[in-house]
Order: C-alpha cells, then sequence, then structure tokens
C-alpha cells in the first residue's frame, strides 16, 4: 500500500505525549536529526524535558491544553500507551497523530487488544473477559489452573495481575487485582520470552529488529539479547506475525510484540506496545538506525532506515533498587570499554523504578550479557 504523504522535514517540531525514558531516547534521536521537541505531561523536569525545547505540564485529560500543544508543533506521537484517546483525538483535529489514536485505544486495555488478536488470527494463549467476580468462577472452570487474572485496563511490567494455582485462590486473586473488570488467561509454561519491536513507515514500509530474547525478574525486564535464532523457522514466523500486527491495526511508527515461545517451539503473543519498547533500547547503540530514530522517521513520513546489528550486544536494566546504599559506583561499571551508560534523569530512586540501562558489546550475545551484567554487578 503506497499512500501519498507530505514528509515532516527536520526543523519542524515533533510533540510526544507523555515524558518518561521513551520520550527522553526519542528527543535525543530527532534532535540529533534536527527537529524540535516538545513533550506534554502531568510532571516538570522530567526525563524527555530535560532534553526537549519545550515542556509543557497539563493534564492529558485537559483537552484545551492538548490542542494548544498540537498547535505550536507539527506532528504528534506518544511514549506512553495510556494517555486517553481524547487526547489523541483532540490532536488529531489539528496535527498528523502517529500511530492513530485507535492503536492507542486498542491497546491500553488487555482486553481489547487480546480481542483484536484473536479476531484477525493471531495466536495468544486463552483467555476470557471476566467482567465480575461472579464471571471469574466460570471462566475458570472452562480454562482450568494454573491461570492468570490481569486487569483490562492500565497495566503494565506485571502490575494489576496474579497467578490463580486453584480456583479456591479466586476470591482473593479478584481482590489483589482491585476487584475490577479482568480478563482470565491460560497460564503458559514457557520455554522463553522473546520480542519483536517492528517499524512501518507512512508509506507502508516495514522493518524489524529481529527476535530478541527477554527474561525477566518479579515480572519487569531484566536483561534483553538481540539477534536470537529460534528453532527451525520460530524467527521468521514470528518477523511475520508482527507484520501482520502493525498492518491489520494500520501503525505508523514503532510497535512492540512480545511473545511466549512455547515448550513444543510455539510462538504465542502476550502482549503489545504501540512504541519503542524497553527491549529494543540494545537498537540505540548497537543499530545502524535505532527503534527512537525509526520513530522518528515513521512519524515524518521519510524512509525507514536499516535495522542492522552492528555488532552483538545486549541490554541489562538498571533498576532504582541499586540506590539502596547510596549513588551507585559510576566509573566501576564504566572499567570495561565495551559497556555504554545511559541514565534517565530520575530525581528520586524508587525500588522497580528504571533508572537507565547498560549496553555492552561482546563476541556473542551471551557474552554481551556476561559483560553487562558484570559492569551492574560493580555498581553495587
Ligand atoms: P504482562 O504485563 O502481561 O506482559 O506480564 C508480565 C510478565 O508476567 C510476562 O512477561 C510473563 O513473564 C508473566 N506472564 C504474563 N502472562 C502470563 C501467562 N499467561 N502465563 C505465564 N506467565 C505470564
Amino acid at each position: 500500500m503506497t499512500r501519498q504523504t507530505v514528509p515532516i522535514l527536520p526543523g519542524a517540531t515533533l510533540g510526544v505525549l507523555g515524558s518518561g525514558q521513551l520520550g527522553r531516547m526519542f528527543a535525543i534521536a530527532a534532535r540529533r536529526m534536527g527537529y524540535r521537541v516538545h513533550t506534554l505531561s502531568p510532571d516538570t523536569g522530567t526525563p524527555t524535558g530535560q532534553v526537549a525545547d519545550r515542556e509543557w505540564v497539563a493534564d492529558y485529560d485537559d483537552l484545551d491544553a492538548i490542542a494548544g500543544f498540537a498547535r505550536e508543533v507539527d506532528a504528534v506521537t506518544f511514549e506512553f500507551e495510556n494517555v486517553p484517546v481524547a487526547a489523541a483525538e483532540s490532536a488529531a483535529r489539528l496535527r498528523p497523530v502517529r500511530p492513530r489514536g485507535e492503536v492507542l485505544h486498542t491497546t491500553q486495555n488487555r482486553l481489547r487488544e487480546k480481542t483484536a488478536l484473536a479476531h484477525h488470527g493471531f495466536p495468544t494463549a486463552a483467555f476470557e473477559h471476566v467482567r465480575d467476580r461472579g464471571a471469574l468462577d466460570g471462566a475458570l472452570a472452562r480454562i482450568g489452573t494454573p491461570a492468570v487474572l490481569k486487569t483490562a485496563g492500565f497495566g503494565y511490567d506485571g502490575k494489576g495481575q496474579t497467578v490463580i494455582r486453584e480456583p479456591s485462590e479466586a476470591d482473593e486473586a479478584w481482590q489483589s487485582i482491585g476487584a475490577t473488570e479482568a480478563v482470565l488467561e491460560a497460564f503458559i509454561d514457557f520455554e522463553r520470552e522473546v520480542s519483536v519491536v517492528a517499524a512501518r513507515g507512512a508509506d507502508g514500509a516495514f522493518a524489524h529488529y529481529g527476535v530478541t530474547e527477554n527474561r525477566h525478574r518479579d515480572h519487569v525486564l531484566d536483561v534483553s539479547i538481540p539477534g536470537v535464532q529460534l528453532p527451525g523457522n520460530g524467527s521468521e514466523e514470528a518477523v511475520t506475525i508482527a507484520r501482520g500486527i502493525v498492518e491489520a491495526l494500520d501503525v505508523v511508527g514503532v510497535l512492540c510484540v512480545e511473545f511466549f515461545v512455547t515448550r513444543d517451539g510455539g510462538l504465542l503473543v502476550n502482549e503489545l506496545a504501540p512504541r519503542p519498547h524497553n527491549s529494543g533500547h540494545f537498537s540505540f547503540d548497537a543499530s545502524v538506525v535505532s527503534q527512537f530514530e525509526q520513530q522518528v522517521r515513521a512519524v515524518c513520513a521519510l524512509p525507514l532506515g536499516s535495522t542492522g546489528l552492528l555488532r552483538p550486544a545486549a541490554m541489562v536494566n538498571l533498576l532504582g533498587d541499586l540506590w539502596q546504599d547510596g549513588e551507585p559506583d559510576w566509573s566501576a561499571a564504566l572499567d570495561d570499554p565495551l559497556v555504554k551508560l545511559h541514565l534517565y534523569g530520575k530525581a528520586e530512586a524508587r525500588a522497580g523504578r528504571k533508572m537507565g540501562h547498560i549496553t555492552a558489546f561482546g563476541d556473542d550475545g551471551e557474552d554481551a550479557a556476561r559483560r553487562a551484567l558484570a559492569a551492574r554487578e560493580r555498581l553495587r
């Protein structure tokens, strides 16, 4: 599909809804290419605001502020998918919003997302809509145990979800997720978790960063190793699914597909993120064109760039827990010349909060992961 879209050229101003580390790295990529960047969120002194030309402070549901922001920029994107759809719609009346608000609407709610995936025939774990406590018993009887109960809206990094091992745990589980509309899904005894970061241009062009293996700790991403090869044609299949999803949702921008790889080598889509993703942070240092620059290019209707990996790399996250005994020893981490440090400029280091990451290079992905983990160890 080719669409004629006028490119938004360097010198123009890009508006980002959201102000975290994803917006920060987007802004760095955009400024490097000569764009100006505005960010809007309810906070000040934010990771994105620190590197933007202008930081707007407003609630996402302040539609007058959103409209004022949109008028001052040439295109709008987001780095946080829980921006209310009304905000994206308000901006879209004035400026191009990429990806479009409909993509936000689908992906900010697990039930809508899973329903859309199933509707298009993409593989997911078996799931059921759980409207209320009464519906949970029937869903448990059909899905079986163990199962995972997840809130339908606003969940990420394992927040708002709990495992139900026995039907007798239903009450406790229902209360623990806040007694709210939910999805019950089959518990997958996966072999590993992987993701594909994909990009789609305004002209329909497709790019992907291959298959990245993701290791989690306490439901939060810990280590990512790009360029892994799944057995058989698993890697090609994962990319085909990712391509199918960005095309079915008509995404212009970057979208990450997270998968479970089952013990028999099957792929199940766990979750979508319609923006650059933590599992693609390696690309900032290790790819010809990073996921952040790719988002700039897609939003600006420029040609997508090469996703080629310059050399084997791995990424580890730096969570707030590392600050427990005071400021980490940054110079010790950098003792290895193949280690690169990224800090997001967050003032307060709370436990579990993503404060930065380390990317390391190596002879292969596992060697790079060892170096990145060793560098993190030296921080303490
Ligand atoms: P989510 O917030 O849905 O991405 O879930 C966070 C993490 O919880 C995933 O990366 C998995 O490690 C785990 N998880 C989520 N859903 C399931 C499931 N159905 N079966 C097994 N583990 C799961």
